[in-house]
């Protein structure tokens, strides 16, 4: 069986863990967003493809559920020295040397699908990992700024991580999106799958702008095979960060049901709630969406591979 999962960061990475225990003869290819993406020192730094890659690999801060597992952080304390910032920032001596590589690589020409590959090659992540383009696409939010009261424009990252989304988000552009190409295979495998998985991933900074590269939401949409998703908001909050935030930026409501409407029919076959919002149900199968609650908490491997064989149960329902 060919799966496609849309993946961010943690979120992604973790259902990812319990799909491939869940369904460990299946062909998994993995479209990782890169709006996160952000330049830093020099560095081109992936935080989405490398949360996936690392924790597939075994190398990730389990803790965290960011960044390398038994991590150092001299070259951070020797750049603060120099008065080299952004602190705010957590890059670890061993996740140092992946930026490093990597943008070694873009220097030298090649795209940033070839480089993922090239650093997968080391972790065996057992899943074929792409980025959603090779098109540099950086996420912004529009904020107002809490000393000046004026409207500022900062990258996600500086929204997400330094501002710890403390204010409002106003907006959330993909700068560059709308000028990507998918990446060599991101298309092929859309097409060529057998179920398409939504992860329980950020709808809007993840899921939202991997749909944003033209080409993508219109080949999920025509894609032969069923796509199914599980929801990110369990109760009417994230279950971790703080999604709430972004989708109050493009119009939805933090639930689950409003997360499901948001993608709409039109993308998804089936939708997975988790059973504190079991009276959701209703709503969005009247939307022409199969849907079904089931716990969504992804405590454990195997809490986590059970949410992955109900997603493949229902896609078989699906069809
Ligand atoms: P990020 O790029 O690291 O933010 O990761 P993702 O976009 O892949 O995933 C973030 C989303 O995962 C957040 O909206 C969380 O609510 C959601 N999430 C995290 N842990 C769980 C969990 O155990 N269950 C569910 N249903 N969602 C989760
Ligand atoms: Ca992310």
């Amino acid at each position: 069986m060919r799966i496609v999962v849309l993946a961010g960061g943690i979120g992604g990475a973790r259902f990812l863990r319990g799909l491939k225990s869940a369904a460990p003869d299946a062909d998994i290819t993995v479209i990782g967003n890169t709006g996160d993406d952000i330049h830093l020192f020099g560095l081109k730094v992936c935080p989405d493809l490398d949360t996936v890659m690392y924790t597939l690999g075994g190398g990730i801060n389990e803790d965290q559920g960011w960044g390398r597992t038994d991590e150092s952080f001299t070259v951070k304390e020797e750049l603060a020295a120099y008065g080299v910032g952004p602190s705010w920032f957590g890059l670890g001596d061993r996740d140092f040397a992946t930026h490093i590589v990597r943008t070694q690589m873009l220097s030298a020409g090649y795209p940033l699908s070839a480089v993922t590959e090239a650093l997968c090659d080391r972790w065996q992540p057992g899943v074929r990992l792409l980025p959603m383009s090779d098109d540099r696409v950086e996420t912004h939010v529009a904020i107002e700024d809490p000393e000046s009261g004026e409207r500022r424009v900062v990258h996600f990252q500086e929204y997400w991580v330094k501002m710890r989304a403390a204010v409002d988000a106003q907006a959330v552009v993909p700068v560059g999106a709308d000028q990507a190409k998918p990446a060599p295979g991101v298309l092929e495998a859309i097409a060529a799958a057998d179920l398409i998985l939504f992860p329980p991933s950020n709808p809007v900074v993840s899921v939202g702008t991997i749909l944003a590269v033209p080409g993508i939401r219109e080949a999920v949409a025509e894609a032969a095979a069923p796509v199914v998703g599980l929801s990110p908001i369990v109760g009417g909050a994230p279950v971790r960060g703080m999604a709430d935030k972004v989708l109050a930026a493009v119009g939805v409501e933090s639930t689950a049901a409003a997360v499901a409407l948001h993608y709409g029919s039109g993308l998804l076959d089936g939708w997975l709630v988790d059973t504190a919002d079991a009276g959701s149900v209703a709503e969005v199968a009247a939307a022409g969406i199969r849907c079904r609650a089931v716990p969504l908490m992804m405590t454990d491997a195997e809490a986590t591979a059970a949410m992955a064989r109900e997603a493949l149960a229902l896609a078989g329902e699906a069809r």
